[in-house]
């Protein structure tokens, strides 16, 4: 079986729709995307395809290698990405081609179902405090939410404060039974996260994501010391070898991304490598219906998975959301506050063509809010 055609699709809100052809009339669809970025990842697809037009579509780990070592120089969010779109479409067609969804080939299910948690967001501990318990009222029994928005890399009392009252009121509103996740967003110093991590430990939250930034990650150990809450990290590292450091510093919980680690075949052996050290898997999706529906495949398969994220209800356009390019939605029905173990071949999902290359015809110009300090110099988003 053949790879025969790969194309892209440049779709609102802000993603990147990869759609593979084999000669056996068999398609795959990925999502490689860097957000705010995906031209630079189409690009690296296209250069990426002229090696794999006329290749078997059934040797995924044979074009991993290639793809991921063979152009010499490796590693980062574009190529990692590129790479992770590709390997998500040719899982889709083995699937597919075997009649069976993706987890099947990675071992069978280890779960029937799997745990979701959604973004909450406020401004005030009232405004979270609504906003836990519409999560609470949409099934869900855990949520997530940043602390601060737009906080100095060494901020006040008054703000460290603030910080703590929110994660309060969303304990105080959602009462034991709710798992809080907390993201740093990597807003903070190493010291800054020393200073406030141990003020929130009554409040007993899950974990702590991005405690501070990626290029500070040799600094997680002296946070992991200082706290007894969970630190997770892992959406802006890009394959194994990046998490091999984290973990050793004591990280708990990874949190490689479908789209950008290296796909299902890296996230795989990421998962398997956290699971050496203890740690937990919790999978980063604010995208697309593709990279959640890899990110499902994974879950169910892995031993070790924690809590998936997903991206409804995220609000970066008004455009289309989550389900609104699949043509069977009900597959990512989440009122319990879980996705049911997906029955169909490949991915699992069945992806609304029309709808794409309908909204492919207006490419999106998403990118990243540009933040600055009251003396304008520049602030971590
Ligand atoms: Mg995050």
């Amino acid at each position: 079986m053949k790879i025969t055609k790969i194309e892209t699709f440049q779709v609102p809100p802000r993603w990147l729709f990869l759609r593979m052809e084999t000669d056996e009339g068999l398609v795959g669809w990925g999502e490689p995307i860097v957000e705010g970025r995906a031209d630079s990842v189409a690009a690296a697809v296209a250069e990426m395809a002229d090696y794999l037009i006329g290749e078997d579509a059934s040797r995924i780990e044979d074009h991993w290698q290639v793809l991921t070592k063979g152009g010499f120089y490796r590693g980062g969010p574009v190529f990692a990405s590129a790479v992770a779109g590709i390997d998500q479409a040719l899982w889709d067609i083995k699937g597919k081609a075997l009649d069976v969804p993706v987890y099947e080939l990675l071992g069978g299910a280890v779960r029937d179902k799997v745990r979701m948690y959604t973004w909450i967001h406020g401004d005030s501990p009232e405004a979270l405090a609504d906003a836990t318990r519409t999560a609470l009222g949409a099934g869900f029994n855990a949520v997530k939410f940043c602390p601060a928005t737009k906080v100095a890399p060494m901020d006040t009392a008054a703000s460290i404060r603030s910080m703590v009252n929110n994660l309060a009121a969303v304990r105080g509103a959602g009462g034991d039974e709710l798992d809080i996740a907390l993201d740093f967003h990597g807003r903070f110093t190493p010291a800054m996260s020393r200073r406030v991590l141990p003020l929130m430990e009554e409040f007993l939250p899950m974990f702590v994501e991005e405690a501070t930034l990626p290029e500070l990650s040799a600094d997680l150990g002296l946070i992991a010391q200082a706290t007894s809450i969970p630190l997770a990290t892992g959406e802006r590292l890009y394959s194994r070898w990046d998490f091999r450091s984290v973990l050793g510093c004591g990280v708990s919980v990874v949190q490689p991304d479908l789209s950008h680690a290296g796909g299902i075949s890296e996230v795989r052996r990421i998962a398997a490598m956290a699971e050496t050290y203890g740690a937990l898997l919790a999978p980063h999706c604010p995208l697309g219906p593709i990279a959640l529906a890899a990110s499902v495949q994974v879950d169910v398969a892995s031993p070790n998975f924690l809590i998936q994220e997903q991206s409804r209800g995220v609000e970066y356009t008004d455009g289309p959301d989550l389900f609104d390019y699949l043509a069977d939605p009900q597959v990512f029905n989440m009122d319990t506050g879980y996705i049911e173990r997906p029955a169909a071949p490949g991915l699992g999902v069945v992806i609304d063509e029309e709808r794409v290359r309908f909204e492919a015809r207006t490419p999106h110009q998403w990118r990243n809010s540009i933040w600055r300090q009251s003396d304008n110099s520049f602030l971590e988003w």
